[in-house]
């Protein structure tokens, strides 16, 4: 893809599934990456295969609701790799939910300040690094829940911010030479979703039946659209939220 090759990337939530194979995928193309993940094994191990590979890339262990890991994750791009020019602000986690009045506030504070302030906390710290360079890309993970009422109340509240985020980035920072964009991956076959299927089989082979694909969707093939979106081959793509659900919401 063009334009991705020796550039500098930071994935978060790299250490595992669609993030992981994000990082994969940008070293492929030829960019260094920052791995950054509050799991350090999962992120020692990202990076450890991107290195045995004959890539380019760093661990950083992040926690996304930390402004100081996060400011420190941005900072180790512009130590080891001289910038950044593209981040994939990916973490984050998944709950069962409730009917909306029945959450408590802990547990609707934990969704949100994971899954929508960590993504506005790494804009924070990646806008100004990108705006200095002349520009970047920036992919932004939200979900089906972002665009739909799937999914658990917190967490479609947190994904559908996802998606303003990105669109109100992308008008501020449209004359910095920066594009942002959001992928809203379906039911995709990564750690977090094999532990609701073990956790309710009956649930996960239910939606399974109801993909048009007839099949989970692969973590690459997110992966390869969030590297795609941060490609010049993107290069008019702007602000958009990117569903890739095997037809999922299309029915
Ligand atoms: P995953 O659990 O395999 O990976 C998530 C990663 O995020 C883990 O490595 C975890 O350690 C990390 N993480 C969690 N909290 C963090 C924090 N506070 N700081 C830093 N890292 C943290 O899940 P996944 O399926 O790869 O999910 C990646 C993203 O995709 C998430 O934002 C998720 O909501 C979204 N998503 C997933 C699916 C799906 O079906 N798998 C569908 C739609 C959206």
């Amino acid at each position: 893809m063009k334009g991705i090759q020796d550039g500098v990337a930071v994935v978060t939530g790299g250490g595992s599934g669609i993030g992981r194979q994000s990082s994969l995928r940008f070293a492929d193309e030829g960019a260094k990456v920052v791995v950054a993940d509050v799991d350090a094994d999962g992120g020692h191990e990202t990076a450890e295969i991107i290195e045995s590979d004959g890539g380019d890339a760093t661990f950083v262990e992040t926690d996304v609701t930390d402004s100081d890991d996060v400011a420190a994750m941005v900072q180790t791009a512009l130590d080891e790799y001289g910038g950044l020019d593209f981040a994939h602000n990916n973490a984050g986690i998944a709950r069962e939910g409730s009917r909306l009045a029945d959450y408590d506030e802990d547990e609707w504070d934990q969704m949100i300040d994971v899954n929508l302030k960590g993504v506005w906390r790494c804009l924070k710290a990646e806008i100004p690094e990108m705006t200095e360079r002349g520009g970047g890309a920036i992919v932004n993970t939200s979900s089906v829940a972002g665009v739909s009422a799937n999914g658990s109340a917190h967490y479609a509240a947190s994904k559908h911010g996802v998606i303003g985020l990105t669109r109100r980035a992308t008008v501020d920072y449209a004359d910095d030479g920066i594009r942002f964009n959001a992928v809203c991956p379906g039911v995709i076959d990564t750690p977090m979703v094999q532990q609701a299927g073990e956790d309710n089989t009956e649930e996960l082979e239910r939606i399974t039946a109801g993909i048009p694909a007839g099949r989970l969707g692969d973590p690459q093939e997110i992966a390869d659209t969030v590297v795609w979106l941060c490609s010049e081959e993107a290069s008019y793509v702007m602000g958009q939220p990117i569903v890739i659900d095997g037809g999922l919401l299309v029915q």
